[in-house]
This record gives C-alpha cells, structure tokens and sequence, in this order.
C-alpha cells in the first residue's frame, strides 16, 4: 500500500488533500511539517495533516507524489496542529487559512535547500512567503562553578555579581553599563565562571532596559486561595514523573502522546478581581506552579503595546526568558521568537490576541488577562474569538486555564453557572490603604456648562478638576470620541457631512496646530455655541473613522450650498484645546489612536507615571489596566455614547468601560474620585457602575439577555454579505435566508432565521453590506444550517456577493 499524505494548501477551501510520500522522504515526512505540492500545475506550500499507508480513495494514478520537504523538524507541534483542525472547523473557516495564522516564516536556508534540489522554479507561493535569515546575539550567562575568594577584581568582579543577581544578559547590554565588559567577560569565561552564547535576539522594546528581579510580595487570603487553587489544577493535570521525562527540543513528541486520564478536577478558572486587587500577582504565581511542572504557559492580553508594565513585571520576576509576541515586531524578531518556544529554549509566551497560535512548548497553562475585552475576537479573515479558543486550546492540551477581569464577560459568568468555569474572586484592593473610588453621577440635564462654556464640561467636573489639581493629583478624562468635533452639519438645512464610501458621517480632525492654546484666555467669557467654520482656524481634515478617507472640509455644503457649517459634538482633540484654555496651568496630554504610534503611547502613560502630565485626555486607551498611583480623579465626559448603539452588547460594553476607566482613580493611599457625566443615570450600566456593584449588574444582565433570547441564553452566527452592487448584494441574503430557512433544521425550527435585512451601517468601504442572522438555542442545529449553507455558498451565489460566516458574532455593526 501506498505511504499517502493528507495536505492542507492556502487555498479557500476546507478539504485536505492526498499525495504520496515519495520513497525518499519516507520516515521524514511528518504532520505539522510544511511541504511542496503540485496544485492545478502551480507548486503550494502546504502543510501535512496526517500521513499514513492505506490504499487511497480516489484513482491511484491521479495521486501526484510531494515535491519536496520544507520542514525537516514539523513547524507545527501535533498539539498546536490539532488544534488549528478544530478551531477550523468550529469556524467553518479553510484549513489553509486558519494554518497560516499560526506558521513562522520561512528561513532562508530552507529556501536555499530547496533551490539546490532545483525546486523553486515554477514556485509561487514560497516566492511570496515572508523569509528571514538568522542574525545572532552573544549572551552571559554565569555557570554554578565559583571562584577562588579574592581572585577577582574590578569589572569581572561587578559583572559577575551582576549575572548572578539579575540572570543573564546580552553581552551588549552589559558593554552599556561596563565599558571593559568583553575583557571582563573573557576573563570570566576562561575561568569557567560564565558561559557565552549566541542566540536569536530579543531586540524589541519591551526588552530594551534591563529589569530588576522583584521580590514576590506575601499574598493576601483571597490571592493565596486562588494561587492554590490553580496550583492545585497544574499538579492534577501533570502527572508525576512528567516533568522529568521533558527535555526541551521534543515537544512534538510529547505533545503527540494524548493524554488519556483527564483527572476530575476543574482545570478552568475565572479570576474575577476588582480592579487593583492583584491578579496580576496571582497570574505570576501560577505560571511560577506551571513553570516548576516543566511546562510552557502563554499569557494572553488585550493590546500588548499598552501593558508594557505588565511585561515588565513578568521579565522582573522570570528574566528575559520570555517571548514578547507583539505588532511592532519586524519578521526576523517574530520568527526568533517563534524559533525560541518552538526549540523549548523559553517557555512563557505573552502576546495579544495571535498568541493563542504560540508553539509554547508542552503547554500546561493558559492565561487570558481582561477575558471580557473586545479585542480577542478577530475581525477579518479568520474571525476567531481567542478568549473562547483559549479554552478549547487548553482543554486540549490538558493544560490549566484562567480567565481574569474586574467585569468578566457575560458568556463567562454564563460558564461559572454551567459549572464549565470554576470561579476564584478577589474582592479587595490589594493595597490596604487603596480603596474603590467615590462614583458621583452627574445629570447633565440638571449642570449646564461650567467656566469652559462646553456643555460637556459641567460645573461639577470643572470644580473638581479644579480641587485635583490643587492637591497636584492627576486625573484622567475619558470620552470615547477621537477627533475634534464628530460631526460637521449645515446651519441652513441640517444636512451631515458623509462618507462617500460609506454610511457614517465624518468627524472633524483639527490635527497639529502651531498654537495650541486657544482662543479665549482663562477667566474670559464663555465661548458659547459651537463657532460656524469661517471662524476657525484654517487646515484641518474630514475624516472617516470606518475606512481612509481624509479630505479637506468642503467651502460649502453638498446639499443646499450654504457656507455656514457647524462643527458639533465633542471629540478627545476638542477636549483637550477645551481643557488647556480652562486650566492653562495645567499640562494637558491627549491619548488615542491619533497620537499614540507604537512608542508613543508608551511614552505618554510613562510621563503620565513620571508626574509630567496632570490631566490626561483619552479614549479607551486610557481605560486598560494602568497603574498610575497618583490618579485621584476620574471624569468620565459623556457616558451616553456607547450606551444607545444598536448591539445587544451595547450595555455590558458600557458597564465594563465604566467600570475599567473608575478603576483608575485612586488606586494607593489617596483616596479616589469619578465623575460620570449623562443624561440618563438610571440606565442600569450607569447605576451598577456607580454602585461598584458588578455581580449586581451581571445578574440583571443575564436575564435581560435570557428575556430577548441574545447569548449565552442562545448561540448566534451571523452571515455578512456584501458587494458593490446594491442588489446582488441583496440578492445573495435573500438566497441565503431562504436556504436557510428551507434546510432541515430551519424547516423544523431549531433554528430561527432573522432576515436578510440591511447591517447598521449599511454600506462601508463602498460596498452594500446585508446580513442574515442565525439563532438556536443549541449548537448542532445551527452547524447543521451553517454546513448547509457553506454548499450554496460554494457554488450558489453570485460570484459578486461576498460571503463570510461570522459564528458567535461580537462586532454586530
Ligand atoms: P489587578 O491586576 O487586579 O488590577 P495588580 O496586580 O496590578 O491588580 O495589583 C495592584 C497593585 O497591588 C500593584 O501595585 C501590585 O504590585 C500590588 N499588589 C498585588 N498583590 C499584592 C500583595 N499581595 N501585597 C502587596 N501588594 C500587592
Ligand atoms: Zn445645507
Ligand atoms: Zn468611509
């Protein structure tokens, strides 16, 4: 019988399919591994899925041979391969395209070895993957043997100390602080007291100064119950003896071995914390549990360019023996990385959301830090949710799993109460003076404007912005609005300045100004209603938030030609120049996608942190997990924003931002204060937020979901269509509803059909956007119809009409 092998390619379809194993690569060829393969006469890298001798299915002379192995060790542990097979077929989303979220680069040896075998003629995809070659870094490390007492001096001596407290480092880092540290460091090393090495670098901001080892701090009741209780879970899942039998550089190998008794015990977890009450500190300790195993942990968080403190908390307590997966890496770091956990050299990996994929060697725990953050769901191509993955992964892996959050998710606490959760609390701020803030409400149809004349800027927040920076205290005022005014309007007719492309309006961008502060000094009278434009400065962009456009602001209006618009609404550029003229000795920074590049943002919390700013300005950005102890004040400017969008997340997303950005005030011995301004302080959001009351909200929450029949009281998926035309757009929903509605789970109703209707926003990026949504109270019905509907997308629908599976939908705009 032939040797066959089942292949995965980039191609948009979810079968694999069969070659044979040619003779010679008989033994080497191995699931995981990326090999070459004639596909319609083009040469495809794909990936094997399973190789085994059995007599094929389909005609044995149309089962073309591999061409060639790319991987002679498989790029992708059996354990993270499996895996990848599931979470496609979950999604119903291509192999192919869900494998290569996870495949490194491909180094340049290996293309060199393959142009030796004279196959990269005709190769076109290999041509176009990303490649990188090795550039190395020397490292210090000190070995265990010790010197003769007396025998060193000066720099040897002080860079000896230094390995030993700190654990090694580059040898360039080192040359920073010493200037003699190469002759030190041979020196050292003749003696047997340090080993050198060469390594893929980490040369990554994040690792750009050297940390400090921290001293574990004692942990309180609640943080040692939770540590236990996870430590507890890690010994259940590793059996005894494992951690002996792991030599790093076969994970693969161990990772193959299923693991056949799942012992009884939870193995997942959500650590719900107040803000500040140390979870942090508990996650450390668990992956220290997994780590003294034998094992690898990844640590997932929602936007790594903006917890470079939670790294450096890590690099404090583990080393530099970490992998930081990260956006702002160039493609030689990201595959060092890679390379670094694949070969079992590190064993803690920390990234975003693309981390799930990390090749973490024998993975025993999975961290997911802000469970509840929107950006685990991935919204383009593959839309995986990695929160929901991370459990599928761990569960798999036979590796312990904990959520954490201060607001976790409904679908968590959903979870908890099916019992697939276990769940640990930390009621209380772990520093013993820091308690939660103060909450006021402010009825801003009640507070007209204060001194600044900004209807949003109510007396209150004006008076105790006022009393904060007295006290030279910080605050913090966050709208969720970038730009300068979100809306431009006519004064004649009413008309609102839209995208062309798509049906948003545009907001108004000041952008840099040579003289920021503004026009009336304090003390002046109020500016009053928003200024028609020929009274503002010149320059400025439109711009659409949803797609590119930028545009200058138009002389006249598009519909009736007059030349008064006005400017409406508040946006953070606003805020600020509105902010700077009331308080002018106040130094006044902004946060938000405009002004945040990759270092930037990290420079703005670090002032922030230095003291150097006293209010800072910001969208959410200024809402995730920072610690800024001198933070007395919170002023939430207009918590109605998000409150009204048409998403049955909409009150739960409000709440948790609520609740993370009032996190921020008062965080050590000074107490804290929050502000929310809003015209409707009984919306339950509001008044829960207010009430530091999240159980409470989470209760109601539930059951106002259970009411309308939304998630977790019923499982969603949602069909996108969308294209350039109108009504082959709507053409293809109103086909796929009906198919839907025709299958024989939409015929026997477990599943409900809603639509096709128009999305919310109803055209972006110039196409027309419809959707059907899919509801079921159980999953089987609603994959029979998606399977059903993945039949007539293959051939059915109007090549023109995209078509994209949305399962367990978040984004419903
Ligand atoms: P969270 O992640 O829950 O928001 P953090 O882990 O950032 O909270 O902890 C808040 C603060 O409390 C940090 O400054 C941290 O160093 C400190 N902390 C945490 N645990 C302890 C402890 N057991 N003893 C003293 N300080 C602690
Ligand atoms: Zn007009
Ligand atoms: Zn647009």
């Amino acid at each position: 019988m032939p040797l066959l092998a089942d292949v995965a390619v980039p191609v948009p379809l979810s079968q694999a399919f069969t070659y044979e194993v040619p003779a010679a690569l008989a033994g080497e060829v191995r699931p995981g591994a990326r090999v070459l393969c004639e596909f319609h006469r083009r040469k495809l890298l794909g990936v094997v899925l399973a190789v085994s001798e059995r007599s094929a299915a389909i005609d044995p002379s149309k089962i073309k041979p591999l061409a060639a192995l790319v991987d002679a060790r498989p790029a992708l542990p059996a354990e993270l391969l499996s895996f990848l097979q599931e979470l496609a077929a979950y999604y119903f989303a291509p192999i192919g395209e869900v494998l290569r979220l996870a495949l490194p680069a491909i180094e340049r040896e290996q293309v060199r070895a393959l142009k030796a075998q004279g196959e990269l003629d005709g190769m076109l995809d290999l041509g176009r993957a990303k490649q990188v070659g090795g550039r190395k870094v020397a490292y210090a490390t000190a070995t265990d043997a010790v010197e003769e007492p007396g025998t060193l001096r000066g720099q040897a001596a002080a860079v000896l100390a230094l390995l030993r407290a700190n654990g090694e480092q580059p040898v360039a880092r080192l040359e920073e602080r010493y200037g003699n540290a190469r002759s030190a460091l041979k020196k050292l090393a003749e003696r047997g007291l340090v080993a050198l090495d060469e390594r893929e670098p980490p040369r990554d901001p994040f690792f750009r100064l050297p940390e400090e080892r921290d001293v574990p701090p004692e942990l309180n009741p609640a943080q040692a119950e939770a540590a236990a209780r996870i430590d507890a879970a890690l010994a259940a899942l590793s059996e005894p003896g494992r951690a002996a039998l792991s030599a790093p550089g076969d994970a693969e190998a161990r990772g193959a071995a299923p693991r056949e008794a799942r012992p009884a015990g939870p193995s997942a977890f959500l650590l719900f914390g107040v803000t500040g009450s140390g979870k942090t500190e508990v996650y450390l300790r668990a992956i220290k549990s997994c780590l003294d195993r034998g094992r690898g942990a990844l640590v997932m968080v929602p936007e790594i360019a903006l917890t470079p403190q939670l790294v450096a908390r890590f690099r404090a307590r583990f080393g530099d023996e970490l992998a930081v997966l990260h956006s702002g890496l160039s493609d030689a770091d990201r595959h060092a990385m890679w390379a670094s956990l694949h070969g079992g050299k590190v064993r803690v990996a920390i990234g975003a959301r693309s981390a799930l994929f990390a090749p973490v060697p024998d993975l025993g725990l999975i961290l997911v830090d802000e469970e509840h953050d929107g950006s685990f769901k991935q919204e383009e191509g593959v839309r995986y949710h990695a929160r929901d993955m991370a459990l599928l992964r761990a569960h798999r892996a036979g590796a312990v799993c904990v959520l954490g959050s201060a607001t976790p998710s409904i679908e968590s606490v959903a979870l908890v109460r099916r019992g697939k959760l276990v769940e640990l609390r930390l009621p209380e701020r772990a520093h013993r003076e820091a308690s939660l803030p103060e909450v006021t409400r402010v009825d801003l149809r009640r507070f007209g404007a204060g001194p600044s004349g900004d209807p949003l800027i109510s007396l209150p927040l004006h008076r105790a912005l006022e009393r904060t920076l007295a006290a030279k205290e910080q605050a913090i005022l966050f709208l969720n609005r970038r730009g300068f005014a979100p809306s431009v309007v006519c004064g004649s007719c009413g008309n609102l300045a839209t995208c062309s492309a798509c049906s948003v309006a545009l907001t108004y961008h000041r952008g840099r100004r040579r003289d920021a502060r503004p026009q009336a000094p304090a003390g002046a009278p109020p500016p009053g209603p928003p200024a028609p434009l020929d009274e503002r400065p010149q320059g400025g962009l439109l711009r659409c938030h949803y797609c590119d456009y930028a545009g200058p602001l138009p002389e006249r209006c598009a519909s009736c030609g007059s030349r008064t618009l006005l400017l409406e609404g508040l946006g953070t550029e606003r805020l600020e120049a509105t902010i700077a003229a009331s308080f002018p000795e106040a130094r006044v920074a902004r946060l938000d996608r405009d002004v945040a590049g990759k270092d930037r943002s990290q420079a703005i919390l670090a002032r922030m942190r230095e003291g150097k700013i006293d209010i800072l300005v910001g969208t959410q950005m200024v809402t995730k997990g920072h610690d800024l102890p001198n933070v007395t004040l919170v002023g939430v400017v207009n918590a109605d924003a998000a409150l009204g969008l048409p998403d049955f997340r909409a009150a739960e997303r409000g709440f948790q931002l609520l609740v993370q950005v009032a996190g921020r005030a008062g965080r050590r011995d000074r107490p804290g204060r929050v502000l929310i301004q809003t015209r409707n302080p009984e919306h339950p959001a509001i008044a829960f937020a207010a009430a530091h009351d999240v159980p409470g909200f989470l209760e109601r929450e539930i059951r106002d979901r259970e009411e309308v029949g939304y998630p977790p009281a019923t499982r969603l998926a949602l069909i996108r269509i969308d294209a350039v035309d109108e009504g082959v757009g709507r053409g293809a929903a109103a086909k796929l509803a009906a198919h839907a509605r025709t299958c024989p789970d939409g015929l026997a109703r477990r599943v409900e059909v809603l639509g096709p209707s128009a999305a919310p926003i109803a055209r972006l990026r110039g196409r027309y956007r419809f959707r059907v949504l899919l509801r079921a109270r159980e999953r089987g019905p609603l994959r029979g119809t998606l399977a059903a509907l993945t039949g007539l997308m293959r051939d059915g629908i109007d090549r023109n009409a995209r078509v994209i599976i949305d399962v367990d939908p978040v984004a419903m705009l």
